[in-house]
């Protein structure tokens, strides 16, 4: 075992990432060279202080669960299924949770049938599913400019080009993904999907407009490209109704991941994939492979709960209580940000994108903000490619408002320091 300090450069040697103390460096596949820890992960250790307010985190807020409720549901779960429940159960999810998917996936527009359905443990894990059926490394996967920092993590792992596609405040912008095509496609790499979060983007906060939908949806067609819709956010809109998934227009290009992480319980850990039909048995073996099963328990657990209760009306509540924060995120940055940085109103989910002023280093400057107790993600931990340093995310869906609007007071005061600087 070679314990050769920085100097050598073994194939699997992952880049700055502390391989001193790493006495296995040299033994790691070149893959685990993408593997690197989170911005958002290496936070969580100083976020969760209790003097720091964090608005760095993306965890749903579940103080309005009814547990007495789920309790109940579990607890007649174990006494009338007990030893299906504790058991191994289908690769592709239990078929009574997948009938329940596809009312859920209705609320959007989209009339699926259970058996093109597969559970996963989360969407995270659909992520990585479809990955490793589709890509090889080098191919390249679409996604927008910023994206979702756990897909990035993905894609890296199975060592996939990232290529950004700029986003405004209507979401994936068209003409540029017409654009991106094309180059990739004249420098002779192949693209594999391009991946992208229509509603209350993580980490954007936007939310692609029913007028570009078909555009997006007609570009992907005519140059053949694969659409993986993510939507775990979509029924957490504040004003209006959900929107209609992309999956609902078009069948055989999209497939479309949901979870019920954001609507019900993360530590669940269930979510799905809904593939076409050929996609969806490799994704079932590509399951199999990983876990055998998704866990019965689970699955079973999330199926009790949509049977018997309000499920809808306990969204109702969410959809109010995140309405409310980002309220007060509003009106805190209205009220203490320099005038020099931007942001947009996120119509749905947990997340606002504030571009800083010239200058700024979201980066450079978290130390000193996690000292004057606030805490956020940089906008670097968002970009494949090193970009976003000008920019960060702040999350409302945790603290409350009182916390949040002194959050966003330290933060004004943080970054009228940097700008002295
Ligand atoms: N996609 C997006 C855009 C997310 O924000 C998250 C959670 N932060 C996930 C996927 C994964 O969620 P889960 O695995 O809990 O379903």
């Amino acid at each position: 075992m070679d314990n050769t300090p920085a100097q050598q450069h073994g194939p699997g040697r992952p880049a700055g990432s502390g391989t001193r103390l790493d006495s296995y460096v040299d033994r790691y596949a070149a893959r685990t060279a993408g593997m690197t820890a989170s911005e958002i992960r290496a936070l969580f250790a100083v976020a969760s202080r209790p003097e720091v307010v964090s608005l760095a985190g993306g965890m749903p807020n579940i103080s309005g669960l009814p547990l007495d409720v789920v309790g109940s549901a579990i607890g007649d779960l174990i006494a009338t299924s007990g030893p299906v429940a504790l058991q191994y159960g289908s690769g592709q999810g239990d078929p009574a949770l997948r009938e329940q998917i596809c009312e859920v996936m209705r609320l959007e527009g989209i009339e699926a049938h259970p058996d093109d359905v597969v559970v996963t443990v989360g969407s995270q894990q659909a992520v990585d599913l479809v990955t490793r059926i589709f890509c090889d490394p080098g191919d390249v996967v679409l996604c927008e400019a910023p994206s979702y920092v756990g897909a990035l993590g993905v894609f890296k792992s199975f060592q996939c080009d990232v290529v950004h596609v700029e986003m405004d405040a209507d979401g994936l912008v068209p003409e540029a993904l017409e654009q991106a095509i094309t180059s990739v496609r004249a420098s002779g790499r192949t693209i594999k999907f391009l991946y992208t979060i229509p509603n209350f983007h993580n980490p954007a906060g936007v939310t692609l407009t029913p007028e570009r939908r078909p555009r997006i949806l007609e570009i992907c067609r005519r140059h053949d490209i694969l659409v993986l819709e993510d939507n775990p956010y979509g029924l957490l809109g504040f004003e209006a109704e959900p929107q209609r998934a992309l999956r609902a227009d078009e069948a055989e290009g999209v497939i479309y991941l949901g979870s019920f992480s954001k609507t019900f319980s993360p530590g669940m850990r269930v979510g799905w994939a809904l593939a076409p039909h050929a996609v969806r048995e490799k994704l079932v073996l590509a399951q199999e492979s990983a876990t055998l099963c998704p866990p019965s328990f689970s699955q079973m657990a999330v199926s009790a709960y949509l049977s018997t209760h309000d499920w809808q009306g306990q969204i109702k509540q969410m959809r109010e209580m995140y309405r409310e924060r980002r309220d007060a995120m509003m009106e805190a940055l209205r009220d203490f940000m320099p005038a020099t940085c931007a942001w947009n109103e996120p119509e749905g989910g947990f997340f606002v994108w504030v571009t800083l002023p010239p200058g700024v280093d979201a980066k450079a400057m978290l130390p000193r903000a996690v000292t004057a107790r606030v805490a956020y993600v940089p906008g670097t931990a968002f970009f494949a490619d090193g970009f976003g340093s000008g920019s960060m995310r702040l999350s409302f869906c945790y603290p409350t408002p009182e916390r949040i609007r002194e959050g966003v007071r330290r933060l004004a005061g943080v970054l009228e320091e940097e700008m002295e600087l």
